[in-house]
């Protein structure tokens, strides 16, 4: 296994700083796998022939496609493609550092995949998140060679993110068992992922990232094509904190803090308690397709932000990150 001989770009001091108690306390096996005390769970899941048992089980999966909540039931194996448009090769419109996640995992290994599940009006790296075509083929070596050297380089993660990483998670298995790196994965998804992939993901994922956008199905529809979303996502958040560590984004979107923020940030504190770490994300602003969608074609407003943070600490969450900038 790769370990790091020299830490290039950021110095051994940054692989373990940047965790203040919260995460601490939300992380404790990661935060061993990054101090060498403890091995990825994938390297686990190999070791003893999961690894190559999961792989099979997708591969069975693409010939009648359910690897997210739309089912589409094509063979991917032959040629067909689903909603998501995805094939069986990885499409990815973006590889990089990725500095702007949260501290707890920055430096982050990041992978884009080109290719989404859902169809978020304000969707931020749309073009080339929802259109496969745009992204460039890689191999399963070249993304395996490439988590490599990011860990050489000081990444404290590889996260695997798109569009969404669920119609790509027969390359992903694949990418890691060609890995030699012991680097903590993370699953940057928007949980719309079927229970089938959920089964999948067990005993492989360090961190899972997941998205918790809306708790009005007539939102999710509305303004992401997502039916379903809601029961999906908290069947999924449920099985995440069962399964391994967990951080939950929270995008507030403008005028969707009472059918959607806060009854979501009321679930997970009835469901998961009080610690699930929980960044409440400010920073919406339209583009792509929200001017379709008068109530969210503007920025969130200082209020609406701050109504959401009170409301965090009024229902006992006590892990949750804000982002300072928008409370000004
Ligand atoms: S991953 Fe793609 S092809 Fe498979 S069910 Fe979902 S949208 Fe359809």
């Amino acid at each position: 296994m790769i370990t790091r001989p020299q830490i290039k770009l950021f110095g051994t001091d940054m692989i373990m700083t940047g965790f203040d108690a919260g995460a601490e306390k939300a992380f404790p096996n990661y935060i061993k796998i990054l101090q060498g005390r403890q091995k990825p769970k994938f390297q686990a899941a190999e070791a003893v022939g999961a690894l190559d048992r999961k792989i099979k089980e997708v591969e069975e999966v693409l010939k009648c496609c359910e690897l997210c909540t739309r089912r589409c039931g094509v063979n991917r194996l032959a040629g067909e493609l689903g909603f998501c448009g995805v094939g069986t090769r990885p499409r990815i419109f973006g590889a990089h550092t990725h500095m702007g996640e949260e501290d707890e995992l920055i430096p982050s290994a990041t992978i884009f995949f080109a290719g989404c599940t859902m169809r978020c009006a304000y969707c931020q790296n749309a073009p080339e998140s929802i259109t496969p075509g745009l992204g460039g083929e890689w191999t399963e070596e070249e993304i395996a060679l490439w988590i490599e050297e990011e860990w050489k380089e000081g990444c404290r993660n590889v996260n695997f993110v798109g569009g969404e990483p669920t119609p790509y998670l027969y390359s992903i298995l694949r990418s890691l068992r060609a890995c030699r790196a012991d680097i903590p994965v993370v699953w940057n998804s928007n949980s719309y992922y079927s229970e089938k992939t959920a089964e999948i993901l067990k005993g492989i994922i360090d961190i899972y990232l997941l998205d918790f956008r809306y708790f009005d199905e007539r939102c999710a529809v509305r303004l992401s094509s997502a039916p379903r979303y809601p029961e999906v996502a908290k069947r999924n958040f449920l099985d995440a904190w069962r399964d391994s560590e967990l951080l939950i984004r929270v995008l507030v979107i403008p005028r969707h803090t009472e059918c959607d923020a806060k009854p979501i940030l009321k679930w997970i504190r009835e469901n998961l308690g009080p610690w699930p770490r929980v960044n409440i994300m400010g920073q919406y602003f339209p583009t792509w397709n929200a001017d379709l969608f008068p109530e969210i074609d503007r920025r969130l407003t200082r209020e609406e932000y701050r109504d959401v943070i009170n409301y965090a600490g009024e229902i006992g969450l006590k892990n949750f990150i804000m982002q300072e900038q928008y409370l000004r």
